[in-house]
């Protein structure tokens, strides 16, 4: 599409945008008074104005029928981990038994390390991109220590070439190349944090699997973000937060995917607790434990239905709005962002855009590496009403999210940073 740069022109294209309907569904907060240009999804989602009486519903049933509403409530609180399981796998591309709501993004990744990292003494190192997320780094570190192993000797860090800022897919599976014999487990964040760089993860996991390593990805900024296809790509595992794309709240319940190759697979190590236990007889409470098939069968702990009542009311704006459609959307409102930023006299002398240029390499974030004055500019967009995200050392992170994002929120959001650039 040929842009404008002007309001009148982002206008026209908001008019146009058939998913223009859901922002009025979500909350916006207020600064200084005024409606937020919130650019900061990627962090926390908005809060969907749904949200609030599914979380009543189960307030309601809950002082309707005390311990009755595993049962009775309208949704049994015994089985509430499966009402998510069908847009889950849309999302993330998956039959419903390969994926499970549970627990918290770390905490999955941990156990999906204690089912998927078992090294042996030639085969122990784990790939993964360099400067990932902390928690992610600390859950590597601390599994290699676990296995007596050095974190120096077993990870292996991927870093860009020299005087570039994103990982060159032929970089990464000559990679996996070369460490082929003594690769265990590659885990990639399968959209980068801090770059919002998507990788390919059809290509990471066909190498992967052919060096014999087992591969998984960190969705954290992937999910409600980009389509997905984990099971058609034979992607092993992998775990996500719902509190960013997913709009389910702070700290909202997190989600596993297994595949079902080793899903199905009952003999899997695990560690294991009563929720995961066959499901018809877990009340019995007998020794012995007995996974479920599926991806279930790595549930610990019993539902946490409020989070989850939060998760489900975000779920079901997913379901009505459709990936597909939001990846259109967003493929053009992020395009709309870069068009307006390059748009900018000079602009490589106040920032470059370390995000890669082609949509197929990148979710709705646009990672803005500031040369000078960073800090200073983020204080002032701040100030003028824009909520978006600081990366030391010097990274302005804004995501148009295209389920509550305008275009005219794209618009003003340069005016003021163009405003910021040149105080
Ligand atoms: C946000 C994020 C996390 C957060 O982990 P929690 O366990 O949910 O606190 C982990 N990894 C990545 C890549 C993230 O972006």
């Amino acid at each position: 599409m040929k842009f404008e740069n002007s309001l009148a022109f982002a206008r026209t294209l908001d008019k146009k945008d058939p998913l223009k309907s859901f922002r009025q569904q979500f909350h916006f907060p207020k600064v200084a008074g005024k409606k937020a240009i919130y650019l900061t999804g990627n962090s926390l989602g908005l809060e969907p104005k749904i949200t609030r009486s599914f979380i009543s519903q189960e307030l309601n049933d809950w002082a309707r029928f005390g311990v009755e509403g595993h049962v009775h409530a309208k949704r049994p609180w015994l089985y509430y981990h499966k009402f998510s399981k069908k847009v889950l796998a849309n999302l993330v591309g998956a039959k419903p038994h390969e994926v499970v709501s549970m627990n918290q993004l770390t905490v999955n990744l941990h156990l999906m390390m204690v089912s998927f990292y078992r090294p042996t003494a030639t085969r122990y190192k784990i790939l993964t991109e360099a400067g990932a997320f902390s928690s992610d780094q600390y859950a590597f570190e601390s599994q290699l220590r676990y296995h007596n192993l050095n974190p120096a000797d077993g990870l292996i860090e991927l870093k860009p070439r020299e005087g570039e800022h994103v990982l060159r897919t032929e970089d990464i599976l000559k990679a996996i190349e070369e460490h082929r014999e003594q690769l265990a487990l590659i885990v990639f964040g399968a959209v980068q944090y801090y770059s919002g760089q998507l990788f390919d993860l059809k290509a990471i996991t066909r190498a992967g699997h052919d060096s014999g390593a087992y591969v998984g990805f960190d969705l954290a900024h992937a999910i409600g973000n980009v389509p997905l296809s984990l099971h058609a790509w034979g992607v092993d595992f992998a775990v996500w937060c719902s509190y960013k794309y997913l709009n389910s709240g702070p700290g909202g319940v997190a989600g596993a995917f297994v595949h079902e190759k080793h899903a199905t697979d009952l003999s899997m190590p695990r560690f294991a607790g009563w929720w995961g236990h066959e499901e018809k007889v877990r009340f019995q409470m007998k020794k012995g434990f007995r996974p479920m098939t599926g991806v279930d069968g790595w549930q610990l702990s019993n539902y946490p239905i409020l989070s989850g009542a939060a998760h489900l009311a975000s779920l079901a704006t997913f379901e009505k709005a459709g990936m597909n459609n939001l990846r259109k959307k967003s493929i053009l409102l992020t395009g709309y962002l870069e068009y307006l930023l390059k748009s900018i006299p000079d602009f490589t002398q106040f920032f470059k855009i370390i995000t890669p240029a082609r949509a197929e390499a990148r979710g709705c974030q646009l990672s803005l590496l500031t040369t000078k004055n960073g800090g200073k500019i983020f204080k002032s967009i701040s100030k003028a009403g824009v909520l978006a995200d600081w990366r030391e050392p010097g990274v302005i992170r804004v995501a148009p999210v295209p389920l509550y994002n305008s275009f005219e929120d794209v618009y003003r959001f340069v005016k003021i940073f163009n405003r910021a650039l040149l105080k």
